[in-house]
């Protein structure tokens, strides 16, 4: 019989896939260090980011932002300072519209000095556990539209590859690939 793990806050365990929140640590570093006064979390991996919102809860100077499948992992949801919970099955058109019409408001409301994108390609519709229908050419634009809002408010932005777990191989470096080359094309 396996023992029963005793229950203990979040950011003691390591859930999912994760062992260590490297976003969490990265941006309390630049906080302790005087290197960012307001930070923005844009997480779009298809799983929420709570371990994120929940480290940062009670943290005023980190905005923590999750879009995320609804019913996806995890069942119990920690609360981020804006979650957009979605559909199973969802398309580009309104998936990149959610964004399109939050992404300008989260800048102008936070005004961060740095931006941490975690850039999951499990909202492919070729993931295995990702339930939404969200093409390669779809995730490349949403790639697109980070960087180039980060571009645009000259906010310096860490990008960090998520989830991913297409049958194909192929199907996750390339989607991976094509967020490097977004970054390439955006600020090089
Ligand atoms: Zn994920």
């Amino acid at each position: 019989m396996w023992p029963v793990a005793p229950i203990m806050p979040l950011p003691t365990m390591a859930r999912g896939y994760c062992c260590f929140n490297d976003q969490a640590v990265a941006a309390n570093f630049l906080l302790n260090k005087g290197l960012a006064q307001r930070i923005l979390v844009l997480d779009l991996d298809v799983h929420q980011g709570n371990g994120t919102a929940h480290i940062f809860q009670q943290d005023p100077r980190v905005f923590t932002f999750s879009m995320h499948g609804a019913r996806n992992y995890p069942i119990r949801k920690e609360v981020s300072d804006l979650d957009i919970g979605l559909p199973d099955g969802m398309e580009d058109r309104p998936y990149l519209d959610l964004l399109r019409e939050h992404l300008p408001r989260l800048f102008d409301i936070h005004e961060p000095d740095f931006v941490f994108f975690q850039s999951g390609v499990d909202i492919l519709g070729t993931d295995r556990l990702g339930r939404l229908k969200i093409t390669r050419s779809g995730c490349k634009t949403r790639d697109h539209m980070v960087f180039s809002a980060c571009r645009a408010h000259g906010v310096p932005v860490v990008a960090s590859m998520g989830g991913g777990y297409s049958h194909r191989l192929a199907d996750i470096v390339e989607a991976h690939a094509n967020t490097f080359r977004v970054a390439q094309e955006v600020f090089f």
